[in-house]
């Protein structure tokens, strides 16, 4: 027995030893960080879909949540990306995630709201960078020429700079620009297999919102937009494979209102009642999925996004025990050809 103390500190004195060498001295630092980088690169693979893929970059709304990123789906096609929203954030979950990317054609918007937008300028970036071979569209209700307007001019600036310091060869300044395409209600895209079709939803005061379907491969993922639940919604997602939904906690909302308000807070409590009227309750998409024939209710835009394990359960009271709280990084594959729908968490 007691020739095991020595054995075990000799293998506790080894075991030290390699970790400082691996932290403690450059060799072994240099060792370490050119793993990290490889491993790195190997994630950089654009995935495909014969079916549908989707990627949450985004399940939060403007009530912050620490580890979220504001509204973003991000859906392949085929080797096509779209993202429908760019949120606050949405673009390092994707980069952080090994997202590539190059294969990005368009941001498709729901409506103009910040937590809707305020990344564009970020996905614009770095897809640019990382070798986008056209301009990035930008494709939403009436008033998007305006959005991609003014974010031209605010990065005019920016896009200079970085053409003069890599060189129009590496980042060609057309490509760095966004073009604005208004999109109506009905389809708007048919390319490849792919079929995305805008429809009106209800997020008044905010006019027009939409949201969008994609159907490809036999397969098809309907994307809400903020809105409460309407009928030109139900209609689009009928039969839908997947349906992912903006949704609203009245509980925790309600609650925190009432705190507000107890501790004086009279502005911040104001708006924590405005917002309940134009985001979908909780409680009412278990009846919108069920009437719809969706096969699978998938909830984000969270408002507000669950900070711990209480919050979750509050959040999920009144959902079937199959429906998903999404959060970032949250993979849903939907191969082509299968009722299937694999859900992977990060
Ligand atoms: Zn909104
Ligand atoms: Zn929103």
């Amino acid at each position: 027995m007691k020739a095991l103390f020595p054995v075990a500190a000799a293998v506790a004195l080894a075991l030290a030893a390699s970790g400082w060498f691996f932290v403690g001295t450059r060799t072994g630092q240099d060792l370490l960080l050119e793993r990290f980088v490889a491993a790195g690169l190997d994630r950089a693979a654009a995935p495909r879909a014969e079916g549908l893929r989707v990627f949450m970059c985004g399940t939060s709304s403007p009530l912050i949540a620490p580890g979220r990123a504001q509204a973003c789906v991000a859906v392949t096609a085929g080797d096509a990306l779209y993202i429908v929203d760019a949120g606050t954030g949405s673009n390092d979950v994707m980069l952080l995630a090994g997202e590539p990317l190059q294969p990005l054609r368009a941001i498709l918007l729901t409506h103009f709201h910040s937590d809707h937008i305020a990344g564009i300028a970020d996905f614009n970036l770095a897809s640019w960078v990382a070798g986008r071979p056209a301009p990035l569209r930008i494709a939403g209700p009436a008033g998007v020429e305006r959005i991609a307007a003014g974010f031209n001019e605010a990065f005019a600036l920016d896009r200079r700079y970085r053409v003069a310091h890599h060189g129009a060869d590496l980042l060609p300044p057309e490509l760095g620009v966004l073009e604005a395409e208004t999109v109506a209600a009905g389809v708007i895209l048919e390319r490849d297999g792919l079929r995305i079709t805008a429809f009106p939803v209800d997020h008044s005061p905010v006019e027009p919102a939409f949201g969008y379907r994609f159907d490809h491969g036999g397969r098809s993922v309907v994307v809400s937009g903020d809105t409460v639940v309407v009928e030109p919604l139900r209609a689009a997602a009928q039969d839908a494979d997947l349906l992912l939904h903006d949704a609203l906690s009245l509980a925790i909302v309600s609650a925190l209102e009432a705190g507000a308000r107890q501790a004086g807070r009279i502005r911040q409590a104001t708006i924590l009642r405005d917002v309940q009227d134009y985001h979908a309750a909780v409680g009412d998409l278990p009846a919108l999925a069920a009437s719809a024939d969706v096969g699978m209710l998938a909830l984000y835009h969270l408002v507000p996004a669950p900070r711990n394990f209480l919050m979750e359960q509050i959040f999920a009271r009144d959902l079937p025990d199959d429906a998903v709280l999404t959060t970032e990084g949250m993979v849903f594959e939907l191969p082509r050809g299968t009722d299937a729908i694999h859900v992977h968490a990060p």
